[in-house]
């Protein structure tokens, strides 16, 4: 027997709601690899799947939600894994159509895991998690279309947040001026002591303008928000820079014209984690584990346990959590 955080549909009000029980391993799905889980993480997702409804994103109940897991191998039937290895999971859809990892034990296919990367363990790949390896693939995107140190102040949105957080430690040790874009002005000191140069007020950016173009301020952006401060920034990019697009915390809609696409050669780079090919992935953490001073990661972390998820969860969506959260399932 072993704990998990279950989401139970109540069938008469159609709503669900989260339980911490023990479960057997005969109510795991099947899978070719099982994980003795250690950590698991709170993403924007993780909020959405323990919300009543589901966000859209949870079909069956009940459900173990937790789109991120890492720990150590228990069986194996795939050669690739023998029992001991450390491994981590981001993405698949695992914790939205598939059991997720607010669990002490979980199932996996052996094409969803990663092989833990030396100088990580698995509870700083948790403080990394879906937000920071997608952080580190929003960066790399930008490198590959021409980024480099010395180019221009990078933009950072929604930086207090899980990708932001990461992405602003991470371009600031390799070398990059970064400006970070929060709504909250009280993480203003904590956004500096992960190496933001720049801190701007979201005020500044929340709105579209009538002007297509606006001064070339920025050399590259991890956009974490969408909407209309996305289409905001593209036109205040510089000439030939790219942002690559992560998130919607500020909203789905893109209200932009095409001019700095046509007139100054901006690029719009879509970022995935979701399927994102393992060869990627693999080089996405062994980068996490060279290029993210850990110090830095450790200053993000909230520990949590099981039992706090479906408060960390409410608070995810409405925007109230700093940094990433760590929960260790055997607390
Ligand atoms: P968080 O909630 O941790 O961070 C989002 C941040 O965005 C908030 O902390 C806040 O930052 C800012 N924000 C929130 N609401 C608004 C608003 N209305 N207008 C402007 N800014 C806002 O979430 P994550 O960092 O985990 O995820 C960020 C986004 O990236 C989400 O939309 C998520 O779904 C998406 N995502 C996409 C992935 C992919 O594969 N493409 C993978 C992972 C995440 P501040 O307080 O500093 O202003």
């Amino acid at each position: 027997m072993f704990n998990a955080l279950v989401m139970e549909k109540d069938d008469e009000s159609g709503l669900a709601s989260p339980v911490v029980k023990q479960l057997s391993t005969d109510d795991l799905p099947s899978g070719e690899v099982t994980v003795a889980v250690e950590y698991s993480t709170v993403n924007y997702k993780d909020g959405l799947c323990m919300s009543p409804k589901g966000g859209g994103l949870v079909r069956n109940y009940p459900h173990v939600p937790g789109i991120d897991y890492a720990g150590t191998v228990e069986a194996s039937s795939d050669d690739r894994y023998k029992p001991g290895d450390k491994v981590v999971l981001t993405g698949w859809r695992v914790g939205e159509a598939h059991w997720g990892g607010y669990t002490q034990k979980a199932n996996a296919k052996a094409d969803w895991l990663v092989p833990l990367p030396d100088g990580l363990d698995t509870r700083q790949a948790m403080a990394v998690g879906t937000a920071g390896f997608t952080a580190m693939l929003a960066v790399m995107a930008l490198e590959d279309h021409g980024l480099k140190p010395g180019n221009g102040p990078v933009l950072v949105t929604g930086a207090a947040g899980g990708v932001g957080s990461v992405a602003t430690a991470i371009l600031a040790n390799l070398g990059y001026e970064v400006a970070a874009v929060t709504g909250r002005a009280e993480a203003g000191d904590y956004l500096k002591s992960l190496g933001a140069t720049t801190i701007v007020p979201r005020d500044d950016l929340n709105e579209t303008t009538k002007r297509p173009l606006e001064s070339e301020t920025w050399a590259g952006c991890v956009d974490a928000v969408g909407g209309d401060m996305l289409a905001r920034v593209l036109g205040q990019m510089k000439y030939g820079a790219s942002v690559s697009a992560v998130g919607l915390a500020g909203g789905a809609g893109l209200p932009a014209t095409v001019i700095p696409f046509l007139l100054r050669g901006v690029n719009l780079l879509g970022i995935d984690s979701v399927m994102q090919p393992y060869e990627n992935r693999v080089r996405a953490w062994q980068r996490v584990a060279t290029d993210l001073p850990m110090d830095k990661l450790e200053a993000m972390v909230h520990p949590a346990t099981l039992s706090d998820l479906p408060q960390f969860g409410a608070d995810i969506l409405k925007g109230q959590v700093k940094g990433r959260v760590v929960v260790d399932v055997n607390a």
